[in-house]
């Protein structure tokens, strides 16, 4: 088994890490895991690691790191790294084919730049890494030769897609969009809605605070942003409409008027079978659609006005520079302010839109500068949704 494809997932304890577990345990044949890491779920970490017997972990949090060290959770055959450091080396060791970047928030970036510098192949679900910093991921692949494949379900679909499709007979790239919570709920009752009842997806299972960015489309935001990079094109040429079903993941649209689509049940491990595998085929660890039984397929346009975050996502990509990170850094900070019931639902938009307004957009730099922008943009944000003005 000399030829298995080995991989680091960063992020091995979230619902990606799970469906990616899933996928690894299923196809031990072609892959070997050999190095996970985790923000502070240290328990669940060296369970993980003990079973694929990896060489290497990392535990983002430090507190979490010296507890584990402690414990001698994760025996003396693996080395437990800590920090965005610990991260990144895992993400650049030698042995290693392909990078999972699967972590919340910034974490991330650096990380998915190094293992792209390294010449890895980036299986990339961590949405903040293209929205923030979209172009030095491009130029880091492209300078390296290094492959991404996207792992979020409609940017998957998309790339199966595009195999085979001229960039010039792109019409549209159409995300499609479950519309989350609300989508059943008048635009008038919006108002009172609750976070119990944001927390109720119609069709995914998936955490809490991507099960808010879905309810507001802040997420179809986001995905609208890493789109545009991902697949080189005008954001005049991202559009989204709501899927009812989740089982149409994405289309392109073709400038003489034909459609692709890539479809499946909604569950993540087909996206990151995907990538994990490409350009190889295997049977999946979860069980497809069945023809035997009717079903129906569902469009209808969006609703703008029930979704004012889409069209604060659509400026900030049109305007570029460091809009999009804003837009996302604010949102994260309105979604836990909303969490913590500090603010209603419709405040999410609100906080963003505030936070948007108040920062000048330049195009940065360099990465720091990107993380610099971030950082006040989340202060800002706290600030909006704290009822202050900053
Ligand atoms: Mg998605």
């Amino acid at each position: 088994m000399a030829d298995r494809k080995k991989v680091v997932l960063l992020g091995a304890t979230g619902s990606i890490g799970d469906s990616a577990l899933k996928v690894i345990r299923e196809h031990s044949d072609s892959l070997k895991l050999v190095g996970v890491a985790a923000n502070g779920n240290w328990e669940k970490l060296a369970a993980i690691s003990k079973e694929f017997e990896c060489p290497k972990a990392c535990l983002h949090s430090d507190e979490a790191w010296k507890k584990a060290k402690d414990e001698n959770a994760f025996g003396s055959a693996c080395d437990v790294l800590s920090g965005v450091a610990g991260l990144s080396e895992l993400a650049e060791m030698n042995e290693v084919d392909i990078v999972l970047v699967a972590v919340v928030g910034t974490q991330g970036l650096q990380p998915a730049l190094k293992a792209l510098k390294a010449g890895k192949r980036l299986a990339i679900a961590s949405k903040e890494i293209m929205v923030l910093a979209g172009q030095f991921v491009i130029e880091a692949a492209n300078e390296n030769g290094s492959q991404i494949i996207p792992v979020d379900s409609e940017h998957n679909a998309l790339f199966q897609c595009l195999e085979g499709v001229k960039p010039e007979h792109i019409e549209k790239l159409i995300l499609t969009a479950s519309g989350g919570s609300f989508r059943d709920t008048p635009f008038s009752e919006m108002k009172n809605v609750t976070l119990e009842q944001a927390l109720q997806h119609p069709n995914w299972n998936m955490g809490p605070k991507i099960t808010i960015d879905s309810a507001t489309m802040a997420n179809k935001g986001l995905e609208m942003i890493e789109a545009r990079w991902l697949f080189g094109v005008e954001p005049s040429q991202v559009d989204v409409v709501i899927h009812l079903q989740s089982i149409v993941h994405s289309m392109v649209q073709c400038r003489d008027g034909s459609f692709l689509t890539q479809m499946s049940t909604p569950d993540m491990t087909f996206a990151i079978q995907h990538a994990l595998l490409y350009p190889e085929r295997k049977q999946g660890v979860t069980s497809s659609l069945d023809f035997s039984e009717a079903m129906s397929l569902d469009f209808k346009p969006v609703d703008l006005r029930k979704y004012p975050c889409l069209t604060l996502a659509r400026n900030a990509m049109e305007a570029c520079g460091i809009a999009p990170g804003v837009y996302n850094a604010a949102n994260e900070v309105a979604v836990q302010a909303f969490v913590e019931g500090r603010i209603s639902f419709l405040e999410i938009a609100r906080v963003i839109e505030k936070t948007l307004e108040s920062v000048d957009n330049v195009e940065p730099t360099s990465l720091d500068a990107v993380l610099e922008y971030d950082l006040l943009a989340r202060n800002l944000a706290n600030a909006f949704a704290e009822g202050k003005t900053a």
